[in-house]
């Protein structure tokens, strides 16, 4: 069977010859590469090789070649250009901060690329123009480190993640999701320009207007076409204070129908100015585990009451719609008029509404203090298969019925499960991350911690989880996708398949770079090419 239109195959052929050659030799790195300067900053000890074995998933353990610390983007273009022009090339794997699943970074049998080490010591990664309003960030550089330069100025990007220690080049590679996405899109439709390497070792500045081809390809595109040594990202005026509230429902279809009314607030209304985020959960047992991404929000005087309302409607689970708005002092008051009147609208359970005031920096880097109680309790190192849907809003009530009640019962308290909704006009289509074709769907995080005695049940419940959405006909996108076989990936990029094919061609043409992703790899596979 052929899977590609005929005037490619000759392309194909060719560079499979050098992919087997990849894919088949055990790498030991030529000699001639430490000959030169960036020769001395491969290592190949125990420990730099374990310290990128694994990541944040624990699920899969892969040993590299070697590990490359470069201190510039020009060592990285060194590294690359040489595997790229060597008869036998090597694959390449950047590696952010590691907090991928399934292994996505790693590289096994070849060469990982510590990004973090090219901002170690080095103030110029991260610069913030005022008068321009935007920042120039390394991508190795981490989210809590952007908002603390950039705060600094009163000042912040328009679109985070919950969680803020992940690198910029980590995050642009997948998308970038929060509750800001409703509203500004995922992160990666909040960059002006970047700095690629591409896997012929170039160093390509694009834009939106500037090749723009190479710049929409690598937003979203899971480290298959370049590697981000820089991106622009625009800012704005931030708020000191916001009001953090949440409100608890017992009703999906209230839930769903109040988060969906909010998420379509027109850009002209002044409630929209002051929304900064919108985001919604299941409500379980507040052990830390379940409740690490914002633990003690809820007033522990509160929670008797709260478990009562659960027992009352006979659920394994409550639902929690949360928004956050900008309070500052001089617009505290209109504020406090619009929330009455946005609260008046919602049909959460009268009485279960709450509230805290605090700054914006701190709500905005909540999640990381739930991380340090887990390292403290030995829990953030566990296994995590976490799971991570979009879900077209017409079929979220199946996916309720079928996967939060059904399949996950009352097993759901090994950690957070977020369902939120955004809208597709603020993606952009021409960029490489793949969302559901419906104007609004919801994003599913099923996000548990394991251990070694329910960690296979929990394999299988997602695989259920799959199952059930592929048999139910629910056109469902994984983000952060993990698949292990060409089908499956050929489904997931759906029209854009053959699109992606002849990017990979142009950016990466001898599949060197993020093998793991094991997208392109199958291409070697024989029945791939007629
Ligand atoms: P890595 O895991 O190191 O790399 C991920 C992929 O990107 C790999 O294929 C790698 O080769 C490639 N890559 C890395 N750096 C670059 C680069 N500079 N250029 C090109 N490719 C590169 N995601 C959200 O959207 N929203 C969230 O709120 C959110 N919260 C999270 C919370 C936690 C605790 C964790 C563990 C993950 C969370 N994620 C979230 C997922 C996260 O965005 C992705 O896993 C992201 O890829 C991790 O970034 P990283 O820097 O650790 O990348």
């Amino acid at each position: 069977m052929a899977y590609l239109p005929r005037t490619r195959l000759s392309t194909t052929s060719f560079i499979s010859l050098f992919i087997t050659t990849l894919l088949t030799s055990t790498l030991s790195l030529p000699e001639e590469l430490f000959s030169l300067e960036i020769g001395t900053k491969i290592r190949f000890d125990k420990q730099s090789l374990m310290s990128v074995a694994s990541d944040f998933g624990n699920l899969t353990k892969s040993t590299p070649a070697a590990v490359f610390y470069p201190s510039s983007s020009h060592d990285i273009a060194g590294l690359i250009h040489f595997s790229y022009t060597h008869s036998t090339p090597f694959f390449i794997s950047p590696r952010g901060h590691g907090h991928s699943i399934n292994g996505q970074a790693s590289c096994s049998d070849g060469v990982v690329i510590h990004m973090e080490s090219l901002g170690q010591g080095r103030a110029d990664r991260i610069n913030v123009s005022v008068a321009n309003r935007y920042m120039d960030v390394g991508g190795e550089q981490l989210w809590i480190d952007v908002l603390s330069a950039a705060h600094a100025h009163g000042l912040g990007a328009h679109s985070w993640t919950d969680y803020l220690h992940l690198t910029v080049g980590g995050t642009l590679s997948v998308g970038g999701i929060s509750g800001q996405t409703f509203q500004h899109g995922p992160q990666i439709s909040n960059v002006l320009e970047l700095d690629v390497i591409t896997g012929t070792g170039q160093q390509v500045t694009c834009s939106k207007t500037h090749n723009q081809g190479l710049f929409n390809a690598v937003l979203g595109g899971l480290g298959q076409f370049g590697i981000i040594t820089r991106a622009r990202i625009p800012l704005s005026p931030t708020p000191e204070k916001v009001k953090w509230i949440r409100l608890i429902y017992t009703n999906i279809v209230a839930f769903t129908r109040d988060q969906e009314s909010l998420i379509s607030v027109d850009e002209n209304e002044r409630l929209f100015g002051f929304l900064k985020y919108l985001e919604g959960s299941l409500l379980m047992e507040q052990g830390l585990i379940g409740s690490w991404r914002s633990s003690s929000f809820f007033p522990k005087n509160d929670m008797q009451r709260i478990a009562q309302l659960t027992a009352k409607h006979r659920l394994t689970a409550l639902y929690y719609l949360e928004v956050v708005v900008a309070y500052d002092e001089d617009i505290a008051a209109e504020v406090d008029q619009e929330l009455e009147l946005l609260l008046d609208d919602l049909s959460f359970e009268p009485g279960f509404e709450f509230t805290r005031e605090v700054t914006y920096m701190e709500f905005l880097d909540r999640v990381h203090d739930g991380e340090l109680k887990l390292h403290k309790t030995g829990q953030w190192q566990v296994p995590h298969p976490w799971l991570n849907l979009f879900v077209p809003k017409s079929r979220i009530l199946d996916f309720d019925a079928g996967v939060l009640k059904g399949i996950l019962g009352s097993d759901k308290a090994n950690g957070p499960i977020l369902i939120y909704p955004m809208n597709k006009k603020k993606w952009n289509s021409k960029m490489s991350a793949i969302i559901p074709d419906e104007e609004v769907f919801y994003t599913i995080g099923i996000l548990r911690s394991a251990t070694n005695d329910n960690l296979e049940k929990m394999l299988e419940q997602n695989k259920k989880i799959l199952e059930f959405c592929t048999m139910e006909g629910i056109p469902f996108k994984q983000y952060m996708p993990h698949y292990t076989t060409k089908e499956a990936w050929m489904e997931h990029f759906g029209q854009k398949w053959d699109k992606f094919l002849d990017l990979k061609m142009k950016y990466d043409p001898k599949g060197i770079l993020s093998p793991a992703q094991k997208i392109y790899t199958f291409l070697l596979e024989e029945d791939y090419i007629i």
